[in-house]
């Protein structure tokens, strides 16, 4: 078994896991490249915050959506 991917791999398996859960060999792969690798744990830390931010941005916008301005247009 390959443990020791590389770092685009790893940047993949990332952004894969944004978009799904990673299977658990991928997961245990990604955690011990992100043990061995910097880089990429800063990468997967910046990848955190940004998704953090654009789920408090969709929470904002379904909160618009809930609560339309009344605005009549004619
Ligand atoms: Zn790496």
């Amino acid at each position: 078994m390959n443990i020791f991917h590389s770092c685009e791999r790893a940047a993949e398996l990332m952004s894969q896991a944004l978009d799904e859960p990673l299977d658990l060999a991928d997961q245990m792969r990604l955690r011990i490249h992100l043990k061995m690798c910097g880089n990429c744990l800063e990468v997967e830390k910046q990848m955190g915050l940004l998704r953090s931010l654009t789920t408090q941005l969709g929470a904002l916008a379904l909160d618009d959506d809930a609560a339309p301005l009344n605005v009549e247009v004619r």
